[in-house]
């Protein structure tokens, strides 16, 4: 556990699924490129031809991690990038109907309303309803993005069934993953193999903040977001980050090799803290964990009755613990997630989310800790409000519920699926990590 940065004491960490840190290997690569070693890798002389034989390099390992060609990587800003042009390019090269699942993160959500898209339900466990993708899917349809795993429950999707379905019943569409939370933890050549588009982030498997890819395999329909240089194959026009490319592709690698062991170690770490939380909050279930639904070894998330997030997520950073709730403040008002809308779960359990993320420097210290801090907290909390004070960092009101809103278009989930939760208009929202 390291320090913390403006208090004596330690820190557990347990946020790795906003930022994980940078991995040593990370640093090591990109070191040269933020000191002697520079260039343009656009240019003609040796200098230039030095910084593209570098992000040529990079490109090579990042094609391995995930499964493709070199020539398919297109290297962006981030995840959010990656995404965007995914949605867009995809619908401005071939116009249609957009479909995306009802629990994708902000970044295809946003581009998916913006070109008059509709979302897809989950079931009650978050995996992705594929009997209401084969209803929805039309010869119309020219775009389906379903993220390998998601951000806030974790848990896995079946993307390659999605795409089979996809082939047979739409065959002129295009399958985009989010594999943004993924990557650290899957085999990305088995679990996205059937999608032409694939987003990664690389912040999110330990190499620096503000750089992406997109992998588009040959032939996908797509057109540029930014215009400019030509660089990318025309696709994505800007100067390279060197830096940053060198350093994601150093961590993927670092991920990809270590990938056996830390599923193992962080998934027990993980395990041992659901479970221990568990048992010391009385109410507390766990979401995303049901039976039949694969999750990513790194993310426990736990919805606390009784209690509402904002004021948890205070206490526990007052004693060191850094955690999440991945839902949104809109002006004061905590609205429940709609990855947890669309599982069905209300109000009355999503205001108590508490989502506990876990990595590559995560600790059994880190549990121990945890387990001391969170369930007292929960306590402490539980008695304000039974005393009818106001708990920490919330006003009295509770949760908004989640409305549809005008507009918002929705494909209908199987009769024996929860009510299906349309999308939200999210301006004025906080970020989703
Ligand atoms: N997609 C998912 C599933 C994410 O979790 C995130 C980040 O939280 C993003 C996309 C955005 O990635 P980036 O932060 O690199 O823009």
């Amino acid at each position: 556990m390291p320090e913390q940065p403006d208090r004596p004491g330690p820190i557990t960490y347990l946020d790795h699924a906003a930022t994980t840190p940078l991995r040593p290997a990370a640093r090591d690569a990109m070191l040269p490129w933020l000191g002697e070693r520079f260039g343009n890798p656009s240019g003609d002389h040796r200098v230039a031809r030095a910084a593209r034989q570098a992000v040529d390099e990079a490109r090579d390992v990042v094609a391995d991690v995930v499964g493709c060609r070199p020539g398919d990587v297109l290297f962006t800003s981030g995840g959010t990038e990656a995404d965007n042009m995914a949605v867009r390019g995809v619908h401005a090269a071939r116009p249609g109907q957009v479909l995306c699942s009802a629990i994708e993160h902000d970044a295809v959500r946003s581009p998916v309303r913006l070109v008059g898209g509709a979302t897809v339900a989950v079931d009650s466990r978050g995996v992705f309803d594929l009997g209401a993708l084969g209803a929805a899917l039309t010869p119309d349809v020219s775009l389906l993005a379903l993220m390998t795993a998601n951000n806030e429950v974790g848990v896995v999707q079946p993307v390659a069934e999605a795409a089979e379905l996809v082939r047979r019943r739409a065959p002129r569409a295009v399958v985009h993953t989010d594999a943004v939370q993924a990557a650290s933890w899957l085999d990305l050549p088995t679990v996205v193999a059937g999608a032409d588009l694939i987003a990664v982030s690389s912040h999110k498997v330990g190499g620096p903040q503000g750089v992406g890819a997109l992998v588009a395999r040959r032939g996908t329909p797509l057109r540029p977001l930014l215009l400019g240089g030509g660089q990318e194959r025309e696709l994505r026009s800007g100067t390279h980050n060197v830096a940053g490319i060198v350093g994601m592709a150093a961590a993927l690698r670092a991920a990809a090799a270590e990938r056996n062991g830390a599923t193992a170690r962080v998934g027990a770490l993980r395990d041992r803290l659901a479970d221990g939380l568990l048992a010391a909050i009385p109410g507390a279930v766990q979401t995303g964990a049901a039976e039949g639904a694969r999750r990513l070894p790194g993310t426990a998330h736990l919805c606390i009755p009784g209690i509402e997030s904002e004021a948890l997520l205070f206490l526990l950073d007052e004693a060191g613990v850094c955690a999440s709730a991945a839902s949104a403040c809109a002006s004061g008002a905590h609205q429940a997630s709609h990855v947890l809308a669309a599982m069905g779960i209300g109000p009355d359990l999503g205001s108590g989310a508490l989502r506990l993320s876990l990595g590559w420097t995560s600790a059994d210290a880190d549990v121990d800790h945890a387990l001391r801090v969170i369930p007292a907290a929960v306590a402490r909390l539980r008695g304000a409000q039974d005393r009818g004070a106001e708990p920490a960092g919330r006003g009295p009101s509770g949760p908004a519920p989640e409305a549809p809103r005008a507009g918002d278009k929705v494909v209908s989930p199987s009769a024996a699926q929860p009510p299906t939760i349309r999308s939200r208009d999210l301006s004025g929202e906080a970020p989703q990590r």
